[in-house]
């Protein structure tokens, strides 16, 4: 088999990708380690920014995202007892979109199925070879039979724990990480959100999120211990402990019901440098994770996605200059989405080291920006979308 670009991962990067090149007339071929199904389970992001709703419907999936999409004004963030609204929209003049990854991911998927593109799912041993050279392969296995695609371009879109930022010499790339002392324990539920838009909880026993998938169906998530288990929480203890950590108004309106998904999920801060080598260009959690409270992961994936896709449209019509910056341009704004959602877990969560004059320090900056609408507009311009 041959082709233009192999895309590694079916992840919301690689479908966007493939989606944006066959639009363009680049064929391009998809392998995904896990089932279809598999892909479509995974419970994860679910705030849009502007640039990432534009760019879906430029990939001509934006329908049902605006149909069923939740359009958010600004976020609420409770400390001491009291709520605090930071209003995006006159801060701003922008807003955010809550649509779920999931859904994405199945828009993404209809679109090529519909379209007659190939994706193989359940591919194994995917390997990557020659990416220094102008004739890469990809080698797998499928139901037992080996698989060789020749290609111009890879396009490593397979997350954080994938093949192709690993098969990179050691040499070749810098990372830099920070691994912080604590998850969040989600739990999804077909009950009404407590509140019509996102609330940020910091409070003594730790950092709770109140989020929504839509207008019937809740993600809320409750600071953790780093070995704390998913399994250990009964539904009844998560709403406990979710409503400790409430403002009253929001303890008392809480609606709760039986947990259709429990996970506990690791923080973290990533960044790998360059995102290209040779002919093997890295996008998403392959390149760089961010804890989620800033909402930045799933929106960094787009963005890489859109640079790499007018890089690889102009590639292919004999100008190299995207590709060329491809990394340095996407690697500036990715630091500056790392810097912001340290700040915001650093705002929000109780770290387990933190003394009496740590907590109050935190308390003050909180204060600040709650006081300052310079310091609400820094974390609103940062929230709803940075400038590709
Ligand atoms: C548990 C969890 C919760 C999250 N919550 C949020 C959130 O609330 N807000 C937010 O903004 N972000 C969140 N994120 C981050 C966000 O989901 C990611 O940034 C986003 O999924 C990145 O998309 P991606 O396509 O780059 O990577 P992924 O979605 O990880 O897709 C990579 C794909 O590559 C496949 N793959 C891996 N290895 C191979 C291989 N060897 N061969 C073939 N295929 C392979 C994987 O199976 C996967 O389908 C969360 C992430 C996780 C893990």
């Amino acid at each position: 088999m041959r082709v233009q670009v192999a895309i590694i991962g079916s992840g919301p990067a690689g479908l966007l990708l493939g989606q944006l090149l066959h639009r363009a007339g680049i064929d391009a071929v998809i392998l995904e380690r896990q089932s279809r199904e598999h892909v479509l389970g995974r419970v994860r992001a679910g705030v849009l920014e502007q640039v990432t709703v534009d760019l879906l419907d430029r990939a001509g999936v934006g329908e049902r995202m605006h149909r069923e999409g939740l359009i958010h004004d600004g976020i609420d963030i409770h400390f001491g007892g009291a709520r605090h609204r930071i209003d995006f929209r006159r801060l701003t003049g922008k807003g955010v979109t809550v649509y779920g990854q999931t859904e994405i991911t199945r828009d993404l998927m209809n679109a090529r199925a519909a379209a007659g593109l190939a994706t193989v799912y359940e591919a194994a041993d995917v390997a990557i070879h020659d990416f220094d050279t102008d004739h890469p392969r990809v080698t797998y296995r499928k139901d037992g039979v080996s698989e060789t695609i020749a290609c111009d371009v890879i396009a490593g879109c397979d997350g954080y724990h994938g093949v192709c930022r690993a098969s990179v010499p050691a040499a070749a790339v810098s990372t830099a990480e920070r691994i912080y002392p604590f998850g969040w324990l989600g739990v999804l539920s077909d009950t009404p959100p407590v509140s019509p838009e996102l609330i940020y909880n910091r409070h003594e026993r730790g950092f709770a999120l109140c989020s929504m998938r839509s207008r019937t169906r809740s993600r809320y998530y409750v600071q953790c211990s780093l070995d704390d288990s998913a399994e250990r929480w009964s539904d009844e203890m998560f709403w406990d402990e979710l409503r400790r950590r409430l403002d009253a108004k929001a303890a008392e309106t809480l609606v709760t019901g039986p947990s259709i998904e429990k996970s506990i999920a690791q923080l973290r801060s990533f960044v790998a440098e360059p995102m290209r080598f040779g002919r093997l260009f890295l996008a998403g959690d392959a390149a760089h994770i961010v804890p989620p409270t800033g909402a930045k992961g799933l929106n960094l994936a787009a963005s890489d996605v859109s640079v790499l896709a007018e890089a690889l449209i102009a590639f292919f019509a004999g100008d190299a200059h995207g590709v060329d910056t491809y990394s340095a341009r996407c690697l500036r704004r990715v630091w500056r989405a790392v810097r912001f959602s340290w700040w915001m877990t650093g705002l929000l969560h109780r770290f387990p080291d933190a003394d009496a004059f740590a907590h109050k320090v935190q308390t003050a900056e909180l204060d600040y920006l709650v006081g300052s609408e310079a310091a609400m507009t820094a974390l609103a311009e940062n929230y709803v979308g940075l400038a590709l």
